[in-house]
């Protein structure tokens, strides 16, 4: 496009910076020698709220728009790399996200693009503030169980291979709680499917009043749920599961003034410290708190089992 309007430009018939204050995308002309700021255009000035009265030159644009230091070096760094590029007639000048802040305090996600052209540096900048947010909400719905608000089955898994892969470099502890709620079918069948949704959010609320903030609790099927406990060995586990169970206990959950009382059974594979080789995959890890978990259930239920995890 701008190639156009040079050729243009150079014909004498059109002056092509007046052309490009009507674009409706923000674009800034900097000569790519000294870095003085040719042209701002329109849009330029209405996004990020600075004139060409402030950004006589480039660098200019970074106090202005990166106040944090640290941050404004990062990016004036990654920008720097980018310029060397263009300059060199690089075509495919990979775009920089950075975080601005525009002349009345918002602050915006920018997306920069650069070409030299002609000694000349063409930047276009587009606001991606709503398409960041988007992704993050997206992101967290896809890791999100809807009911409870807990991590879903698959954010669980990716968590632990994780945590797993960490724990056996350093040779930490690690240990996974799986806990399901017992005879839940009854809770449904005698007092609906919405009181059966009450005790799941009331029980989600009480593992996340029991949790640490390094541990990770999810959803990971119906009435079963996943904890993940960095830096916990056997002890550890069974000590947070004894407390989940005797809060599950004490705590009853009271929908539409029927109390609802539940128990809980618990399976737990622990892998302590100090453990020598790798640590057992996900897999291992899961099968043997499930396990753990039946044993639970087989023995009368409302309980904690373990199961010992072998090392290869
Ligand atoms: P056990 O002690 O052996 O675990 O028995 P249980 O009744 O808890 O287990 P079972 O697997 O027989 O039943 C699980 C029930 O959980 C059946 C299903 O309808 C119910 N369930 C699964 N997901 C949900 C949900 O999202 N909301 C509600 N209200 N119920 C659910
Ligand atoms: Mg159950
Ligand atoms: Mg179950």
């Amino acid at each position: 496009m701008f190639y156009h309007t040079h050729m243009l430009c150079l014909d004498g018939h059109v002056d092509s910076f007046a052309i490009l204050d009507h674009l409706p995308i923000a674009l800034a002309v900097v000569d790519a020698r000294s870095r003085d700021v040719l042209m701002l255009n329109h849009k330029f000035v209405e996004l990020s709220g600075y004139t060409e009265a402030q950004i006589t030159n480039e660098r200019d644009w970074f106090p202005l728009a990166y106040p944090n230091t640290r941050y404004r070096e990062r990016i004036a760094q990654e920008w720097s790399r980018r310029a060397n590029s263009a300059w060199n007639h690089q075509c495919n000048v990979e775009p920089l996200e950075s975080v601005v802040t525009c002349a009345d305090g918002r602050v915006c996600t920018i997306r920069a693009h650069l070409a030299c052209h002609h000694g000349m540096n063409i930047i276009t900048l587009v606001d991606i503030t709503d398409q960041k947010q988007l992704q993050g909400q997206l992101q967290e719905q896809a890791s999100t169980d809807s009911l409870t608000g807990l991590c879903n089955r698959r954010a669980f898994f990716a968590g632990m291979e994780q945590v797993l892969a960490l724990s056996s470099r350093h040779l930490r502890p690690v240990s996974i709680m799986l806990a399901d709620i017992d005879h839940f079918k009854d809770v449904n069948d005698t007092f609906g499917h919405q009181a059966g949704d009450a005790v799941l959010r009331h029980v989600a609320q009480l593992i996340r009043k029991t949790l640490r903030t390094s541990d990770m609790a999810a959803r990971v099927g119906g009435e079963e749920f996943a904890l993940l406990l960095p830096e916990t060995g056997r002890a550890g586990a069974f000590r947070m599961a004894d407390r989940l169970r005797l809060a599950i206990a004490e705590n009853i959950c009271i929908h539409g003034n029927q109390p609802l009382p539940i128990t809980i059974s618990f399976g737990l594979a622990c892998l302590e410290a100090h453990h020598s080789g790798d640590a057992p995959s996900c897999d291992e890890f899961l099968r043997a708190a499930d396990s753990a978990l039946y044993a639970s259930k087989r023995a009368g239920r409302n309980r904690v089992s373990h199961q010992d995890l072998r090392i290869p």
